[in-house]
Protein backbone atom coordinates (compact mmCIF):
# COMPACT_ATOMS: atom_id res chain seq x y z
CA UNK A 1 0.00 0.00 0.00
CA UNK A 2 1.52 3.36 -0.53
CA UNK A 3 1.63 6.15 1.88
CA UNK A 4 -0.82 7.81 -0.33
CA UNK A 5 -3.28 5.20 -0.11
CA UNK A 6 -2.72 4.26 3.31
CA UNK A 7 -3.50 8.26 4.31
CA UNK A 8 -6.70 8.64 2.43
CA UNK A 9 -8.73 6.86 5.38
CA UNK A 10 -7.13 9.90 7.82
CA UNK A 11 -7.82 12.76 5.62
CA UNK A 12 -11.58 11.73 5.07
CA UNK A 13 -11.78 11.26 9.28
CA UNK A 14 -10.14 15.34 8.92
CA UNK A 15 -12.64 16.33 6.13
CA UNK A 16 -15.39 15.27 8.66
CA UNK A 17 -14.20 16.65 11.77
CA UNK A 18 -13.91 19.42 9.86
CA UNK A 19 -17.26 19.70 8.75
CA UNK A 20 -18.38 18.62 12.20
CA UNK A 21 -16.64 21.76 13.31
CA UNK A 22 -18.06 23.74 10.72
CA UNK A 23 -21.69 22.68 11.84
CA UNK A 24 -21.38 23.66 14.95
CA UNK A 25 -19.84 26.85 14.64
CA UNK A 26 -23.18 27.73 12.48
CA UNK A 27 -25.47 26.64 14.60
CA UNK A 28 -23.73 28.53 17.51
CA UNK A 29 -23.67 31.79 15.43
CA UNK A 30 -27.55 30.94 14.71
CA UNK A 31 -28.12 30.44 18.16
CA UNK A 32 -26.15 33.85 18.93
CA UNK A 33 -28.69 35.63 16.06
CA UNK A 34 -31.15 34.38 17.47
CA UNK A 35 -30.42 35.43 21.47
CA UNK A 36 -29.77 38.73 19.88
CA UNK A 37 -32.85 39.28 17.91
CA UNK A 38 -35.02 37.73 20.51
CA UNK A 39 -35.36 34.62 18.28
CA UNK A 40 -38.19 36.49 15.63
CA UNK A 41 -38.17 35.53 12.00
CA UNK A 42 -36.94 38.50 9.83
CA UNK A 43 -39.61 37.47 7.45
CA UNK A 44 -42.85 37.37 9.35
CA UNK A 45 -41.92 38.21 13.12
CA UNK A 46 -42.41 35.00 14.54
CA UNK A 47 -41.42 33.88 17.49
CA UNK A 48 -38.94 31.05 17.57
CA UNK A 49 -35.67 31.60 14.56
CA UNK A 50 -34.47 34.12 12.69
CA UNK A 51 -36.22 32.40 9.85
CA UNK A 52 -39.18 30.18 10.16
CA UNK A 53 -40.37 27.33 7.81
CA UNK A 54 -43.18 28.72 6.50
CA UNK A 55 -41.02 32.20 5.11
CA UNK A 56 -38.25 29.59 4.49
CA UNK A 57 -40.80 27.87 1.87
CA UNK A 58 -41.74 31.10 0.72
CA UNK A 59 -38.35 31.87 -0.65
CA UNK A 60 -37.39 28.78 -2.15
CA UNK A 61 -40.73 29.02 -4.08
CA UNK A 62 -39.90 32.05 -5.64
CA UNK A 63 -39.43 31.43 -8.98
CA UNK A 64 -36.02 33.52 -10.22
CA UNK A 65 -35.88 36.64 -12.53
CA UNK A 66 -34.36 37.18 -15.53
CA UNK A 67 -33.52 40.76 -17.14
CA UNK A 68 -30.86 41.24 -19.72
CA UNK A 69 -31.66 45.03 -19.65
CA UNK A 70 -29.63 46.90 -17.66
CA UNK A 71 -26.68 46.82 -20.21
CA UNK A 72 -24.63 44.51 -17.99
CA UNK A 73 -24.38 40.37 -18.76
CA UNK A 74 -27.21 38.95 -17.77
CA UNK A 75 -28.60 39.34 -14.77
CA UNK A 76 -30.37 36.80 -12.71
CA UNK A 77 -32.67 37.41 -8.95
CA UNK A 78 -34.21 35.59 -6.51
CA UNK A 79 -37.07 37.91 -6.79
CA UNK A 80 -38.84 40.93 -6.74
CA UNK A 81 -37.63 43.23 -3.96
CA UNK A 82 -40.78 42.94 -1.53
CA UNK A 83 -42.25 41.06 1.02
CA UNK A 84 -40.63 38.68 2.71
CA UNK A 85 -37.07 38.75 0.62
CA UNK A 86 -36.91 42.64 1.25
CA UNK A 87 -37.99 41.77 4.86
CA UNK A 88 -34.57 39.23 5.38
CA UNK A 89 -32.34 41.24 3.06
CA UNK A 90 -32.47 44.29 5.19
CA UNK A 91 -32.48 41.93 8.10
CA UNK A 92 -29.33 40.69 6.99
CA UNK A 93 -27.93 43.65 5.56
CA UNK A 94 -28.88 46.54 7.85
CA UNK A 95 -29.46 44.89 11.19
CA UNK A 96 -26.94 42.36 10.85
CA UNK A 97 -28.41 39.13 11.16
CA UNK A 98 -25.18 37.21 9.43
CA UNK A 99 -26.94 33.76 9.41
CA UNK A 100 -29.22 34.85 7.31
CA UNK A 101 -26.67 34.78 4.63
CA UNK A 102 -26.83 31.11 4.14
CA UNK A 103 -30.35 30.63 3.14
CA UNK A 104 -30.10 33.71 1.01
CA UNK A 105 -26.74 32.17 -0.45
CA UNK A 106 -28.35 29.24 -1.36
CA UNK A 107 -30.91 30.76 -2.71
CA UNK A 108 -29.32 32.42 -5.33
CA UNK A 109 -26.96 29.74 -5.92
CA UNK A 110 -30.02 27.64 -7.12
CA UNK A 111 -30.86 30.36 -9.23
CA UNK A 112 -26.81 30.78 -10.64
CA UNK A 113 -26.77 27.23 -11.81
CA UNK A 114 -29.07 27.51 -13.97
CA UNK A 115 -27.36 30.23 -16.17
CA UNK A 116 -23.79 28.32 -15.74
CA UNK A 117 -22.04 25.92 -18.31
CA UNK A 118 -21.84 22.87 -16.31
CA UNK A 119 -18.14 21.41 -15.65
CA UNK A 120 -16.85 25.35 -16.07
CA UNK A 121 -14.88 27.28 -13.68
CA UNK A 122 -16.05 30.72 -12.65
CA UNK A 123 -14.83 33.40 -10.73
CA UNK A 124 -17.08 34.83 -8.38
CA UNK A 125 -16.66 38.51 -7.71
CA UNK A 126 -18.72 39.95 -5.13
CA UNK A 127 -19.51 44.01 -5.30
CA UNK A 128 -17.83 45.69 -3.05
CA UNK A 129 -19.18 47.47 -0.09
CA UNK A 130 -17.42 51.30 1.43
CA UNK A 131 -15.03 50.29 4.25
CA UNK A 132 -17.73 52.57 6.33
CA UNK A 133 -20.80 50.20 5.20
CA UNK A 134 -19.07 47.39 6.66
CA UNK A 135 -17.68 48.75 9.89
CA UNK A 136 -21.21 49.88 10.38
CA UNK A 137 -22.69 46.62 9.42
CA UNK A 138 -20.07 44.69 11.46
CA UNK A 139 -19.33 42.49 8.22
CA UNK A 140 -18.97 42.29 4.57
CA UNK A 141 -22.39 41.11 3.81
CA UNK A 142 -22.07 40.82 -0.36
CA UNK A 143 -18.85 38.88 0.52
CA UNK A 144 -20.39 36.63 2.99
CA UNK A 145 -23.23 35.97 0.81
CA UNK A 146 -20.62 34.90 -2.33
CA UNK A 147 -18.96 32.28 0.50
CA UNK A 148 -22.24 30.63 0.71
CA UNK A 149 -23.39 30.90 -2.93
CA UNK A 150 -19.81 29.52 -4.09
CA UNK A 151 -20.04 26.73 -1.41
CA UNK A 152 -23.27 25.62 -2.69
CA UNK A 153 -22.43 25.94 -6.51
CA UNK A 154 -19.30 23.06 -5.90
CA UNK A 155 -21.75 20.90 -4.12
CA UNK A 156 -22.88 21.38 -7.97
CA UNK A 157 -20.47 20.24 -9.97
CA UNK A 158 -19.40 23.73 -10.87
CA UNK A 159 -15.29 24.74 -10.42
CA UNK A 160 -15.96 28.26 -8.42
CA UNK A 161 -13.31 30.40 -6.46
CA UNK A 162 -14.57 33.60 -4.96
CA UNK A 163 -12.22 36.32 -5.49
CA UNK A 164 -12.38 39.99 -3.92
CA UNK A 165 -10.94 41.13 -7.13
CA UNK A 166 -13.04 44.74 -7.37
CA UNK A 167 -11.76 47.65 -4.91
CA UNK A 168 -13.30 51.31 -4.42
CA UNK A 169 -11.00 53.55 -5.30
CA UNK A 170 -13.68 56.23 -4.09
CA UNK A 171 -16.51 57.10 -2.22
CA UNK A 172 -19.59 57.26 -3.83
CA UNK A 173 -23.24 59.08 -2.74
CA UNK A 174 -25.83 57.17 -0.83
CA UNK A 175 -27.78 55.49 -3.98
CA UNK A 176 -30.88 56.20 -2.43
CA UNK A 177 -33.27 58.73 -4.16
CA UNK A 178 -30.65 59.51 -7.22
CA UNK A 179 -32.47 59.24 -10.18
CA UNK A 180 -30.94 57.34 -13.39
CA UNK A 181 -28.40 59.11 -14.83
CA UNK A 182 -27.54 60.57 -11.40
CA UNK A 183 -26.86 56.66 -10.37
CA UNK A 184 -24.56 56.26 -13.71
CA UNK A 185 -22.08 59.35 -12.83
CA UNK A 186 -22.46 58.20 -8.70
CA UNK A 187 -20.88 54.86 -9.57
CA UNK A 188 -18.77 55.80 -12.85
CA UNK A 189 -14.77 55.25 -12.38
CA UNK A 190 -15.64 54.46 -8.57
CA UNK A 191 -13.92 50.88 -8.91
CA UNK A 192 -10.89 48.76 -10.49
CA UNK A 193 -9.70 45.36 -10.48
CA UNK A 194 -6.88 44.60 -7.68
CA UNK A 195 -4.10 41.87 -8.23
CA UNK A 196 -3.59 39.43 -10.91
CA UNK A 197 -6.38 39.87 -14.07
CA UNK A 198 -9.59 37.24 -14.22
CA UNK A 199 -8.14 33.73 -14.94
CA UNK A 200 -11.77 32.84 -15.41
CA UNK A 201 -14.82 34.18 -16.79
CA UNK A 202 -16.62 36.28 -13.94
CA UNK A 203 -20.08 36.10 -12.11
CA UNK A 204 -20.76 39.81 -10.23
CA UNK A 205 -22.56 38.60 -7.29
CA UNK A 206 -24.26 41.70 -5.62
CA UNK A 207 -27.45 42.07 -3.17
CA UNK A 208 -30.12 44.29 -4.95
CA UNK A 209 -30.26 45.56 -8.23
CA UNK A 210 -31.59 48.96 -8.47
CA UNK A 211 -31.38 50.42 -12.10
CA UNK A 212 -27.78 48.56 -12.80
CA UNK A 213 -25.15 51.68 -12.43
CA UNK A 214 -23.28 49.13 -9.63
CA UNK A 215 -23.17 46.45 -11.96
CA UNK A 216 -22.01 48.18 -14.92
CA UNK A 217 -19.17 50.04 -13.15
CA UNK A 218 -18.09 46.71 -11.99
CA UNK A 219 -18.32 45.04 -15.37
CA UNK A 220 -16.32 47.99 -15.99
CA UNK A 221 -13.59 47.49 -14.08
CA UNK A 222 -13.41 43.47 -14.59
CA UNK A 223 -13.54 44.27 -18.55
CA UNK A 224 -10.85 46.83 -18.05
CA UNK A 225 -8.40 44.61 -16.24
CA UNK A 226 -8.89 41.88 -19.30
CA UNK A 227 -11.74 39.84 -17.49
CA UNK A 228 -14.93 38.93 -18.83
CA UNK A 229 -18.45 39.69 -16.81
CA UNK A 230 -20.17 36.27 -17.75
CA UNK A 231 -23.56 36.80 -15.13
CA UNK A 232 -24.63 39.09 -12.62
CA UNK A 233 -26.29 37.35 -9.54
CA UNK A 234 -28.47 39.51 -7.20
CA UNK A 235 -30.89 38.65 -4.04
CA UNK A 236 -33.23 40.91 -5.78
CA UNK A 237 -34.35 42.98 -8.34
CA UNK A 238 -36.58 46.51 -7.38
CA UNK A 239 -37.64 47.06 -11.47
CA UNK A 240 -40.84 44.61 -11.10
CA UNK A 241 -42.69 47.86 -9.43
CA UNK A 242 -41.74 49.45 -13.05
CA UNK A 243 -44.04 49.29 -15.61
CA UNK A 244 -41.82 48.86 -18.28
CA UNK A 245 -39.57 45.75 -16.60
CA UNK A 246 -38.55 43.29 -19.11
CA UNK A 247 -37.91 40.56 -16.64
CA UNK A 248 -39.26 37.42 -17.09
CA UNK A 249 -39.31 34.02 -14.70
CA UNK A 250 -36.07 32.21 -14.85
CA UNK A 251 -38.14 28.79 -15.25
CA UNK A 252 -39.36 26.13 -13.31
CA UNK A 253 -39.18 26.38 -9.45
CA UNK A 254 -35.71 26.05 -8.28
CA UNK A 255 -34.69 22.46 -7.42
ZN1 LIG B 1 -41.48 33.86 9.06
Amino acid sequence: MTTERAARPLLRAGRSLGRLILGAARRMRRALDDLVLGATCAGCGTPGSVLCEVCADHLEGLPGLLTTRVGVPPVVACGPYRGTLRQVIIASKDRGVRSLARPLGVLAARQASRHLPTGGRVLLVPVPSSPAAVRRRGYDHVGELSRVVALTLRGRGVRVRVRHGLVRVRRVRDQAGLGRDERLGNQSGSMRWRGAPPNAPVVIIDDIVTTGATLREACRAVAAAGGRPLLVVALAHTALSRPDAELRPTGERPA
